[in-house]
């Protein structure tokens, strides 16, 4: 598969051959590679391993699990970390984890000596399908998430569906909600194909997954190429379901209670149901998405959260969203399955009674 100018390459035990699969990208014997504990514990040994064969040896910097990762604080050890062994521009950092990982280490990467390469491997399947690709790496400040940052594309990206053995079922669900995404905005045929088969995905069937993440990776890829900054809003159909999941997940605190991906799955329940308040897609069209999202066995009814707030309230959380612009908050409607579209022309009002009546 190739992203914009480099490899994305997916497959059930890839990080074994890590060694000739990297050969391009390291010039000395050793790299610097970033990692947080539970990818480190998981994973970091078969890296090892794979490297030696070349006669790499590996320096880590592991962080602690967590979005508390993305943040000065260990943004700047990381960096004198990495000038302390004289990393170079031509050097290739890798980056061994999750998003969380991904977006330090590119963010890192982005701003060492004006700009280093980087190598990532992702390790969740959040990250295999969605953050690895498309170039967007940032840390989190105290006014909010991802907020600075910079566009730094990965020199290669190696996505074994294999380091998926040791996920949690829980960030499971979650990575496949963006799996899902993709069929929803733009792809009937994979819609429907993930309708038959998200449980397997979720369940880590080795055919299932490989299908799943190189559809997803493809998706993103070509969406991205086709706006690489996000300034012609082909890009932005890939917040389909993201401004109502923003929404539930600053009332629930951007807490464990409501995983990101989980908020993404309802969100994008609320955006085919209010697409069909609309009168953009047919009450039935927004049910299959409903149960397609169910089946793959994430929750669909945010009345089963048990919010105990109204909907103007949750609709007051989307005006603090970082998609705001100039005043105006654009959403991800659908005109069909496969069929997303941004309307920048949304009721607020509208939006608040809608939310008011599904909670
Ligand atoms: P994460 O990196 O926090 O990983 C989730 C959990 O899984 C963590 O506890 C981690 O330690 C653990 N883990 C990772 N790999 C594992 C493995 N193989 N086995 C066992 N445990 C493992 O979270 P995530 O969901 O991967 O990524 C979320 C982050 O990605 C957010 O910060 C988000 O902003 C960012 N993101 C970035 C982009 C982008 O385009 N750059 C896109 C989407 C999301
Ligand atoms: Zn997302």
């Amino acid at each position: 598969l190739a992203g914009r100018g480099y490899d994305v390459q997916v497959g059930h035990g890839l990080l074994a051959n890590a060694g000739e699969l990297t050969e391009g990208f390291i010039r000395k014997d050793r790299v610097a590679a970033v990692a947080d504990r539970n990818s480190h514990r998981a994973h970091g040994q078969q890296l090892e391993h794979a490297l030696a064969a070349k006669g790499v040896s590996i320096d880590w910097f592991i962080t602690q699990p967590g979005e508390g990762a993305k943040s000065w604080g260990v943004l700047e050890k990381l960096l004198d970390w990495l000038l302390e062994r004289g990393v170079e521009r031509g050097d290739h950092i890798f980056a061994l984890g999750g998003g969380v990982v991904g977006d330090l280490t590119g963010f890192a990467a982005a701003v060492l000596k004006r700009g280093c390469g980087f190598v990532q491997i992702p390790t969740t399947l959040l990250a295999q399908v969605d953050s690895s690709v498309g170039g967007k790496t940032a840390i989190n400040t105290a006014a909010g998430k991802n907020l600075v940052g910079a566009f730094h594309q990965p020199a290669l990206v190696l996505a074994d569906t294999g380091t998926l053995d040791t996920l949690p079922p829980r960030e499971m669900g979650a990575g496949y909600a963006e799996v899902i995404k993709y069929g929803i905005l733009g792809d009937r045929t994979f819609f429907e194909w993930c309708k038959e088969n998200g449980a397997k995905v979720t369940a880590r069937d080795p055919a299932a997954l490989e299908y799943a993440v190189t559809q997803s990776v493809q998706a993103k890829a070509r969406i991205v190429a086709e706006d690489e900054r996000e300034t012609t809003g082909t890009r932005a159909l890939l917040n389909l379901g993201h401004t109502f999941g923003h929404a539930l997940e600053a009332e629930t605190g951007f807490s464990d209670a409501l995983l990101h991906g989980e908020a993404v799955a309802l969100g994008m329940v609320l955006a085919a149901r209010y697409s069909a308040r609309r009168e953009y897609i047919s009450l039935d069209n927004a049910a299959r998405i409903t149960a397609a999202i169910d089946k793959a066995g994430l929750r669909s009814e945010i009345a089963s959260l048990g919010l105990e707030c109204s909907g103007d309230q949750l609709a007051a959380h989307m005006l603090h969203d970082k998609k705001m612009d100039a005043g105006t908050l654009p959403f991800i409607l659908l005109r069909g399955i496969g069929q997303a579209f941004v309307d920048k022309q949304v009721d607020m009002a509208d939006i608040a009674a809608f939310l008011g009546e599904q909670l």
